[in-house]
């Protein structure tokens, strides 16, 4: 089987259609770890994408805010600004699948997704120490995770060392394949479809195959970013969350 895995969505169709557009014909299911809505301005469509397409999703920290199960006390004003906003976009159809989510860990086959960490969906896996309690707990060699909007992960070696990978580093590179190696544990992140954070603004995604020991192929596609800011400064949303698109920051 091969997976397209996303995360990260965040309401931004423009960088969500790019992916799809990219990944064609190389997967047969698609899973996402998460935020499938949050500071973009195309809550509904991407919701509706998500409805008739996925074929697991767990939920992620703003998908609970914006439907109203948190109330996004810990986000920061521009944040919190943006779920508030979504909340009210989206119709009670729409609001019930997000609050239907699960939490993770989902397991899929061979492998899981979570959102933050196995914990916890609001925690950070940012540095190999973060993930050092994830490891021990980890019931599967491969768990995919988001919530950073940083494509890579972490490699656990023979049990103890922790590597962190950064897999598309080389300036400009749209792939870059990491072939799983027995006996190790993963968490890889995908990297965010709609809000890169890793100083790439080009839409973040993995396809996984599960043959033998696997290959996660990590992958970058350009999106029209002017097209998603527009509509956000339409629909009055923060400036700071416009600007950022641009900088993948
Ligand atoms: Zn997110």
């Amino acid at each position: 089987m091969r997976y397209l895995v996303v995360s990260d969505i965040h309401s931004n169709w423009e960088a969500l259609q790019a992916v799809l557009e990219a990944a064609e014909g190389q997967y047969e299911r698609v899973v996402c770890c998460g935020d499938l809505v949050g500071y973009g301005p195309d809550p509904n469509r991407v919701v509706d994408w998500a409805r008739a397409n996925l074929a697991a999703v767990v939920r992620g920290n703003h998908d609970k805010a914006c439907c109203g199960i948190s109330e996004a006390e810990d986000f920061n004003a521009v944040a919190r600004a943006a779920a508030l906003w979504t909340r009210q976009e989206l119709p009670v159809e729409n609001l019930n699948y997000l609050r239907s989510l699960p939490a993770g860990p989902l397991v899929i086959g061979g492998f899981q997704i979570i959102h933050g960490s196995v914990r916890d969906e609001d925690e950070y896996l940012f540095m190999p120490q973060d993930a050092h309690e994830d490891f021990v707990s980890l019931g599967y060699p491969l768990t995919f995770f988001g919530h950073t909007h940083q494509q890579g992960g972490f490699m656990r070696v023979a049990g103890r060392r922790i590597n962190v990978l950064h897999p598309t580093s080389e300036p400009g590179a749209t792939s870059a394949a990491l072939e799983l190696e027995e006996r190790q544990q993963y968490l890889l992140n995908p990297g965010s479809v709609g809000q890169p954070r890793d100083a790439d603004p080009r839409a973040a995604f993995a396809i996984y195959e599960d043959l033998g020991l696997g290959v996660v192929e990590y992958c970058r596609t350009p999106y029209d970013v002017a097209a998603t800011q527009e509509k956000m400064s339409k629909a009055a949303l923060p400036e700071i969350l416009i600007r950022r698109l641009a900088l993948g920051r």
